[in-house]
């Protein structure tokens, strides 16, 4: 099955512009049936190092409809480890869909108050797991990290395989470590990076942070080996970030973006974007085309996958239901 398919720009969008763009989607959401997009990516390396440190349980946190969560219990759900997560705010009785999933795969769920769960690391809820059982594992919330940008770097390189000949790439970000690892893997093109959250204007300066950081480690690697590189400069060179693609914040959908979505899914119905992440990402560059204000001819759009999502809305806002 081949993972890079192409998108037809929505007929509002087409008409306006004079340029011919190609645009294709690499179809993350369809590698793993279970544990689809960036998140089974950035949970490799925190697998590895949980077996490393002989870890028998591995814990993380999410929301009530998270992506991570979902993807981390279907992760997980043949290897050797227990498996708990922190859940945001309090359990309803009757679970929601995602949730139904995530003990299906066998993993054991803790509500938390939100006060606490804000604490992260430092919550009572972790040092109560921490005391109920031996040698947790914890991988921080959305798998982030170095570890978890490694694991990106990885998936970058194995996109590239398929087909290295795109002028540009699009991708998410909640946390931005997707789009790091991406960023460090040598043979990324130029890099649009679209944030899903609000205010999310200093997250630039802590992608190419952490994207340095890989490089350099992977440099000293290299070093050692005698290859030399300077990709570590040009890093500054090939990010693009957006920050004012949110349409009012995190899982927050304007008037127009509905509209968009609609629209979009006329000619793409086979193609599905979620509703939080890739929707988003997908309206800014197709709206910059529109503009004539995208430099690219040959781009292509990483599907982050995340498609679970849709069961937080009401089906008749999902408009590839019926795909
Ligand atoms: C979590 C997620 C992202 C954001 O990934 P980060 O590494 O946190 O930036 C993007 N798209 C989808 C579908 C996601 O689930």
């Amino acid at each position: 099955m081949s993972l890079i398919h192409s998108i037809v720009l929505p007929e509002s969008f087409r008409a306006s512009s004079n340029q011919q763009y190609e645009l294709n989607i690499y179809r993350g959401d369809l590698e793993h049936v279970k544990a689809s997009g960036n998140k089974w990516h950035k949970l490799q390396y925190h697998l590895k190092q949980a077996e490393k440190q002989s870890a028998s349980v591995i814990a993380t946190f999410g929301g009530p409809f998270s992506n991570h969560l979902h993807a981390f219990g279907a992760t997980i759900e043949n290897l050797p480890f227990k498996a708990v997560a922190v859940v945001r705010g309090e359990l309803q009785p009757q679970l929601n869909a995602s949730l139904k999933d995530v003990i299906g795969h066998g993993v054991e769920l803790w509500p938390t108050l939100r006060s606490d769960y804000r604490l992260a690391m430092g919550s009572d809820v972790v040092r109560t797991i921490n005391e109920r059982y031996d040698n947790v594992y914890w991988i921080p919330e959305g798998g982030g990290g170095e570890l978890g940008a490694l694991g990106c770097r990885d998936w970058a390189e194995q996109i590239d395989l398929l087909d290295n000949s795109y002028d540009a790439w699009v991708v998410s970000a909640g946390t931005g470590t997707t789009a790091a690892g991406m960023l460090a893997y040598k043979g990324v093109p130029s890099l649009h990076v679209v944030s899903a959250l609000k205010g999310a204007d200093e997250q630039r300066a802590e992608i190419l942070l952490l994207a340095r950081q890989l490089v350099i480690n992977k440099l000293t690697e290299e070093c050692l080996t005698g290859i030399k590189s300077n990709h570590s400069d040009s890093l500054e060179n090939k990010l693009f970030f957006h920050a004012n693609a949110h349409h009012g914040g995190y899982a927050k959908h304007s008037h127009e973006l509905e509209q968009f979505i609609q629209e979009y899914a006329v000619d793409n119905r086979h193609h599905p974007l979620d509703p939080v992440y890739t929707c988003k990402s997908m309206f800014a560059i197709i709206a910059a085309m529109k503009r004539g204000e995208w430099p690219y001819s040959r781009t292509l759009f990483i599907h982050t996958g995340g498609l679970q999502g849709w069961c937080g809305h009401s089906k008749k806002k999902n408009p590839f239901l019926s795909a």
